[in-house]
């Protein structure tokens, strides 16, 4: 599918926007010491995240475990990691993103620019450095994806490696059982055709916007925030410290840039809607500061 200028993008898939994925983590993973409401109350091992989870979510899900194969992520690698869809600066992309259009209320939920500044302004706010506000300002650009006519499960949800035994950490994993993946007998052992701690630069991923904004930026940043883009999503492990067996030494250490990062982009929401126009001059002399006037997409 080609992007034409002006025409309604609309979402494959049964969110209502990429929004009620996100709002679900934060359900699944509220935020420590914040007000809770009544239902949350409850330990959260004790939480049923499965009760309180939407129709739409949990399709969501169903999708995107029964087709997130490793043929299929292998096929997508193949298909964008090239990176010849279009050569646009960050900000063409942020406003690119930004034409997604999602049946959520216009009124009350955030557009894409206003969520990728609010998380860039609430790391700016707590005096991090200049790599890592961008980070923020940046994360989230892969889900450019959903224009170029993927699906929402092809796009966002929380990531996990293919080739190898689910964990059952990975919500909803009862999904996992129709994924064409579950009858190939090599995929079952706990590393499957990975070796234990190869580390993560091994390790496909299942595929969505993390993967693809890592491979268009990882010249242009450091390290730490390399490793927030391309895993945040990665809840299983940098949540509930699943899949530690495949990773190195130094993705261990890694993680704690991914666990840092988190608490921006889940808990940032909600605060005051940023406002673009006046913040658009630092961001965008930010911007310049690490990457060049155009990158491959
Ligand atoms: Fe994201
Ligand atoms: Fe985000």
């Amino acid at each position: 599918m080609t992007y034409q200028p002006g025409s309604e993008q609309q979402q494959h898939g049964p969110l209502e926007g990429l929004e009620q994925w996100e709002e679900f983590v934060k359900v699944r993973y509220p935020e420590e010491g914040a007000p809770v409401e009544a239902a949350a109350k409850l330990p959260e091992a004790f939480r049923d995240y499965r009760a309180e989870a939407r129709p739409s979510v949990k399709e969501f899900y169903r999708l995107n475990h029964a087709n997130q194969s490793l043929d299929f992520v292998l096929a997508k690698k193949r298909e964008y990691l090239p990176l010849r869809k279009r050569r646009m600066s960050i900000w063409t992309a942020m406003e690119f993103l930004n034409t997604l259009v999602d049946d959520s209320d216009p009124d009350t939920d955030l557009s894409q620019i206003e969520h990728l500044l609010q998380t860039a302004e609430a790391i700016r706010r707590d005096g991090h450095p200049r790599w890592f506000i961008l980070t923020g300002l940046i994360h989230d650009l892969g889900k450019i994806l959903c224009l170029f006519g993927e699906p929402q499960w092809a796009v966002v949800g929380d990531t996990f490696p293919v080739g190898c035994a689910y964990s059952d950490r990975v919500v909803f994993p009862e999904y996992f059982a129709s994924n064409p993946d579950a009858a190939v007998a090599e995929y079952q052992s706990p590393c499957g055709i990975y070796s234990e701690t190869c580390g993560l630069e091994q390790v496909h991923l299942s595929w969505g916007h993390d993967e693809y904004l890592y491979q268009v930026v990882k010249h242009y940043l450091p390290e730490e925030a390399l490793y927030m883009v391309r895993y945040h999503s990665f809840y299983a492990a940098h949540k509930e410290a699943a899949y530690g067996h495949l990773m190195s030494e130094h993705d261990r250490e890694m993680f704690h840039w991914v666990r840092g990062f988190n608490p921006y982009d889940l808990y940032s929401k909600g605060e005051d809607r940023p406002d673009v126009p006046a913040l658009t001059p630092f961001y965008r002399e930010l911007i310049d500061e690490f990457f060049p006037a155009e990158l491959a997409w």
